[in-house]
Formats: C-alpha cells, sequence, structure tokens
C-alpha cells in the first residue's frame, strides 16, 4: 500500500503479508519514459530484505496451508483473485501505460485482458488431479504404483520491463496454482504494475502471509540472493539472453530448478503466394508492437525477390502512416522506448546498420514534436539489403528497427531463418496453410504464427529452443 512523500507515492517492500520499509531504507523514483516525470519512490531491497522474504515463503510453504490445500479450493480462490483483479484493472492498466510506456491501446485492449484469460487458465488449472495411476503393463506387480504431482517448493521469480503485468501473471499464477509459495522481483525500470497487482491480491485477503511475496530491487542484489539461497528450489527468470546464463550458473551451486525464458531475433518469412495486404500489415504488427521491446518480435523480415518490389512499396506506404506519440493518445501505434540508456542503444544500432551496408528506407530520428521532447522517443526504422550474417541481422535490438532479407528459395530463406542463436519464434505468411505449415515445421522456434503475429494462447506452451530459454510457460501441465 502507497504511503506518501510530498507529491510521490512511496511502494514498500511487500513480505509475510505486510507492506514494510527497506532495511536500509533505500528507495528510487521510477520514471514515465513518454513524459521523464517522476512517478513514485520505489523500495530498493538489499540482501537481508530479500531473505526475509525468502524466509516468509519457505514458512509458508513448509509450515503453511496453501500447498496442501485441496485443488478445487486453490482453484476456487485462485478464480475469485482473478475477479478482484479484473474489477480493478484500469488501475492496472494506467500504471502498465504510465511507468512502462506501453500505449493505451496495448495495455487495456492487449496487456491487460490477456493476462486476465492467462490468470484464468492457471486457476482452472489449479484443479488438478495429484494422483496418476502408474499402469502395471511393464512391470507387473501386486502393489498399486501412483504418481503424486506435488508443489516444487518457495520459488523465485525475476521479470523484465517490457511486458510487466503480463509477465507478473505468467510467473505467479502458474506457480500459486500448484500450491508453491512465491518470491517475484519486478523489474527495476517497471514496478507500479506488479505492485498495484500484489495490493489487489492483499486487499482480498484471500492468500495466507509469505505465500506471496514482492521485492522490488536491483537484479544484481536480489537475483543472486534468489539464485544461490538454499531455500530456494526453482528460479523462474525472463529477460535476457545475458543475464540468463548468469543466473544459469549461480543457480547451479544448490542445483535449482531453472526455467528460462530469453531473447530473440524472430524471422517472419513471406511465401511468394501470401496475401499481401495481411502480410504487410502483419509484418509490421510483427516488429513494431510495443517498439519492438518483445522479445518475440518478428524483427527480420524475409520476402521473396519475386514479389520483392510491390511488397517493399506497400510496407514502406504503411509504415510511414504509423503515428509515434504520447502512450495516452489512443492514436498511437509506438510509444516511447523505455529509458534514456535503450534510446542511445537503439541509435548505436542504427548507426551500425549503416556501418554494416544496409540500406535504410526509413531511418529513425527523435520526433521534433514539442510535446515528445522529454520522452524517449524514436521513428521507426526499415534497413532493406540486410544480410543475414550483419551484426543488426544477429543481435537483439530491443526496438523499433525492422531488417528486410531477400531471398531467393524457400530452402534459402529457412536456412537464414534458422541461422541464429536464438529460437524463440517465428512467422509465416501464404494463402497455402498445408504449405506454411511445412515450412513452419522446419524453423527451429518454440511458437510460429501462420499468418498471424503475437497471439499467445494460454492453453499453448511458450518458450524457445537455442540461447532463447529453458522450459516451457504457459500450456496444459
Ligand atoms: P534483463 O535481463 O536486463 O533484466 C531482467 C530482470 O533481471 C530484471 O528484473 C533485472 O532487474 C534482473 N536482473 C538484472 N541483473 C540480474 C542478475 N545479475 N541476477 C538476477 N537478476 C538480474 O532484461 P530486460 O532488459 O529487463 O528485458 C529485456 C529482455 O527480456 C530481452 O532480452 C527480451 O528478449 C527478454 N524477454 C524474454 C521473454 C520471453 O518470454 N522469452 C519475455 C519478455 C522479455
Amino acid at each position: 500500500m502507497p504511503t506518501q512523500n510530498g507529491e510521490l507515492p512511496i511502494f514498500n517492500l511487500y513480505i509475510n503479508g505486510q507492506w514494510r520499509p527497506p532495511v536500509a531504507e533505500q528507495y528510487r523514483a521510477t520514471y514515465d519514459p513518454a513524459t521523464g516525470e517522476a512517478l513514485a519512490y520505489i523500495a530498493q531491497a538489499d540482501i537481508e530484505d530479500t531473505r526475509l522474504a525468502i524466509q516468509a515463503a519457505r514458512s509458508a510453504f513448509d509450515d503453511g496451508y496453501w500447498p496442501s490445500l485441496p485443488p478445487g479450493e486453490r482453484s476456487r480462490l485462485l478464480h475469485e483473485l482473478v475477479d478482484a483483479i479484473e474489477a480493478r484493472q484500469g488501475e492496472i492498466a494506467d500504471a502498465e501505460m504510465r511507468d512502462g510506456g506501453c500505449t493505451w491501446r496495448k495495455a487495456n485492449l492487449m496487456d491487460i485482458p490477456v493476462g486476465l484469460i492467462h490468470f484464468r487458465h492457471m486457476a482452472k488449472l489449479a484443479n488438478f488431479e495429484p494422483l496418476e495411476p502408474v499402469p502395471q503393463i511393464a512391470f507387473p506387480s501386486l502393489s498399486y504404483n501412483y504418481v503424486r504431482r506435488e508443489p516444487i517448493g518457495v520459488c523465485g521469480q525475476v521479470i523484465p520491463w517490457n511486458f510487466p503485468f503480463l509477465m507478473a501473471i505468467w510467473k505467479i499464477a502458474p506457480a500459486l496454482a500448484a500450491g508453491n509459495t512465491v518470491i517475484l522481483k519486478p523489474a527495476t525500470f517497471t514496478p507500479l504494475s506488479a505492485l498495484k497487482l500484489v495490493e489487489i491480491i492483499h486487499d482480498t485477503g484471500l492468500l495466507p502471509p509469505g505465500v506471496l511475496n514482492l521485492v522490488t530491487g536491483p537484479g544484481q542484489v536480489v537475483g543472486p540472493e534468489l539464485c544461490t539461497n538454499p531455500q530456494v528450489d526453482k528460479i523462474a527468470f525472463t529477460g535476457s539472453t545475458e543475464v540468463g546464463r548468469e543466473i544459469m550458473q549461480q543457480a547451479s551451486s544448490t542445483i535449482k530448478k531453472v526455467t528460462l525464458e530469453l531473447g530473440g531475433k524472430s524471422p517472419n518469412i513471406i511465401l511468394e503466394d501470401a496475401d499481401l495486404d495481411i502480410a504487410v500489415d502483419g509484418s509490421l504488427w510483427a516488429v513494431f508492437m510495443h517498439n519492438g521491446q518483445a522479445c518475440e518480435s518478428g524483427t527480420r523480415l524475409f520476402v521473396p525477390s519475386s514479389i520483392y518490389d510491390p511488397f517493399m512499396d506497400r510496407l514502406l506506404d504503411r509504415a510511414t502512416r504509423l503515428k509515434v506519440g504520447l502512450p495516452s493518445d489512443g492514436a498511437t501505434d509506438l510509444g516511447p522506448v523505455i529509458s534514456a540508456g535503450q534510446l542511445a542503444s537503439v541509435e548505436r544500432y542504427i548507426e551500425l546498420g549503416l556501418e554494416e551496408g544496409a540500406t535504410p528506407l526509413m531511418l529513425g530520428v527523435r520526433p521534433s514534436d514539442p510535446e515528445l521532447a522529454h520522452g524517449n522517443f524514436i521513428t521507426p526504422t526499415i534497413f532493406a539489403d540486410v544480410d543475414n550474417r550483419m551484426r543488426i541481422a544477429q543481435e537483439e535490438i530491443f526496438g523499433p528497427v525492422l531488417c528486410v532479407i531477400r531471398y531467393d528459395s524457400v530452402e534459402e530463406a529457412i536456412r537464414m531463418a534458422n541461422d541464429t542463436i536464438y529460437g524463440l519464434a517465428a512467422g509465416v505468411w501464404s494463402t497455402d496453410v498445408e504449405r506454411a505449415i511445412s515450412v513452419a515445421n522446419r524453423l527451429r522456434a518454440g511458437t510460429i504464427w501462420i499468418n498471424d503475429y503475437h497471439l499467445i494462447s494460454a492453453e499453448a506452451p511458450f518458450g524457445g529452443y537455442k540461447q532463447s530459454g529453458i522450459g516451457r510457460e504457459l500450456g496444459t501441465r
């Protein structure tokens, strides 16, 4: 529950069912990336605070009644929680927009409703039958054998800034559904929607103390403690491949279970029989949704030589109509990127693309509109004549930059699409669905959309091949 410091609210840590100041009393402001305005002061946990949260989660798991609740009862409570969150979803959407630069449209029409659907799916799955008889075919025996599905225990969960609410749901909902206890650490840039979510859950009084804990603070401090503390049973991390590598190393000291959802450089392949109107708009949506700040963004667009000119004419025509603006404006397509550092990084990649010899069909610049002068805004970039071996085609830029790669044969497109260290997602566009499926089957990626992009079903497992991660989220078990 926030308190006030002058004009700004102060958010504390949520440990053992209570809001409490950090031991060292350190706070950090969080800012609106569209205006530069400070929004709130956020508690900065240190190792001691993190240990207190771990202890609370441990006790709630070892002594508490949450893990041993009958599944039907846990499912009922979780459904009640989702109803309470839904009733206050406007507060979460507002936090998502102001703290993360997410457009009003995306927050209200996509992230929050999708998060609620995914939470409901997990609440439903919570009502599972924990005992599964083992068939006695391979090893006939007089005894009765069964598998009992049990919660893992204390789950440390670390999430990124690009989809703060959705990522919080993807972490806490399945963990709670299975009877685990949780310590969630939101990203430093975007703590507000997770804090709002926990505030709403706290207000319901439905979860026993210690079942859900939230620690805000620096990843380099909180993260290593969650990863190495022997009282934590599992680490679920979503973020960059670079930090994922560190997490895996740290977690190995106590052989923790690890789920990693990491970066991507996803290929989006246009086949020559694609419906151009749908494929052009779909390709722009694939790469520029949330400014390219999505792990699964279709950042490498493969276009066949046979339709290259008409496709690119339409692509440019549509791209020039994209509106860069304030997230609160319902007409805005691209809001700000998350931080000044991220903006500078995107600009460095644009420079690099020019140095590497890519042709800029649209070159990203900071917009001149005075209304946007204090935010981290940049217009979209489209590079043509990109060689798949260029760094702009291999490294995750995480900004509004599209690399267009021309191809002559589908074989060549598939080979280049797979030529990456990542394997999170892909897209294929064709009017011949069977042909599209045969191409999709040869792509090494966890999720592949056909004539669509970014829609993530709660029923389908999500996760990466190769250095895009380990394990799956969502799905049915
Ligand atoms: P990041 O790796 O910099 O940070 C992610 C989280 O890790 C943050 O909460 C951060 O505070 C924390 N952290 C930082 N250093 C840490 C450390 N040493 N130990 C433990 N935790 C630490 O990522 P980001 O910049 O917040 O997010 C963007 C990245 O996330 C992109 O690479 C994107 O592809 C990826 N991502 C992946 C998925 C997916 O489902 N695969 C979804 C969203 C984002």
